[in-house]
C-alpha cells in the first residue's frame, strides 16, 4: 500500500465488470470514466483488481492523476488480480468488509457494465439508500442500451405493484458519462443525511 491519502475530493465508488465485456464501447466508457474522474478532481473507489473493466478504470483514473482506493478480499487477490499501483490498497478477509469500506469510502455510487457481482453491488447500495442507511447518489451508466433489458425489468415491477416511483427514482440512469457524472456530483453534494452503516 502506498501512503498518498487523498482528502476533500469526491470519492466515486464504480462497480463494474472483472472482464471487459463483448463489446468495445464498455471498455471505451470505462477508460472514459477513469478519466472524467482524474479531470474532476476527485477519487476513484473499487474493487482493487486489474481484471476486465475494473482494472481500465483504474489505470486511467491514475493515468489521469486520480488519487485510486482498491478494496480486495485476500481470497480473489489471484483471481481478479489485485492491482499493486494503487494509491491505496486494502487487502481484507470477507467479501463484507469490501463492501462496507467501498461504502463508508465514497460519496457516490456508479455501476458500469458488469455481471452478477456488479448486479449484487449496484443493488445493495440502491437497497441501503431506501432504507435509509445512506444518502449517497446512485448512477448507472447505460453503456449503448446494455442495461435497457434490466430496465425495462425494472418498469415492469414498477407496474405490477411491487416497487414505487420514488425507489426507482433513487437510480440516476444515463447514457452520458460526463452528464451522469456531473449529476451525481450535484446530488452528492445536496445529500446531508448522516450515513449509518453500523445498522447494516
Ligand atoms: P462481475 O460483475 O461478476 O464481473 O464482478 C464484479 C466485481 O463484483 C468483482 O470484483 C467481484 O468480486 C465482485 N463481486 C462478486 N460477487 C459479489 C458479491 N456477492 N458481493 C459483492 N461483490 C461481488
Amino acid at each position: 500500500m502506498t501512503t498518498m491519502v487523498a482528502t476533500n475530493r469526491r470519492s466515486l465508488c464504480v462497480y463494474c465488470g472483472s472482464r471487459v465485456g463483448g463489446h468495445a464501447s464498455y471498455q471505451r466508457a470505462a477508460r472514459e470514466v477513469g478519466t472524467l474522474i482524474g479531470e474532476l478532481g476527485w477519487q476513484l473507489v473499487y474493487g482493487g483488481g486489474r481484471a476486465g473493466l475494473m482494472g481500465i478504470v483504474a489505470d486511467a483514473a491514475l493515468a489521469a492523476g486520480a488519487p485510486v482506493i482498491g478494496v480486495i478480499p485476500a481470497s480473489l487477490m489471484e483471481r481478479e488480480l489485485g492491482h499493486s499501483g494503487l494509491t491505496e490498497l486494502h487487502v481484507v478477509q470477507t467479501m463484507h468488509e469490501r463492501k462496507h469500506m467501498m461504502a463508508e469510502r465514497s460519496d457516490a455510487f456508479l455501476a458500469l457494465p458488469g455481471g452478477i457481482g456488479t448486479f449484487e453491488e449496484l443493488f445493495e447500495v440502491w437497497t441501503w439508500r431506501q432504507l435509509g442507511y445512506h444518502d449517497k447518489p446512485i448512477g448507472l451508466l447505460n453503456v449503448d442500451g446494455y442495461y435497457d433489458a434490466l430496465l425495462e425489468f425494472i418498469g415492469h415491477t414498477l407496474d405490477k405493484g411491487f416497487i414505487d416511483m420514488s425507489q426507482r427514482d433513487l437510480l440516476e440512469v444515463d447514457n452520458d458519462a460526463p452528464l451522469l457524472l456531473r449529476r451525481l456530483g450535484e446530488s452528492a453534494e445536496r445529500a446531508g443525511a448522516p450515513d449509518d452503516y453500523r445498522r447494516i
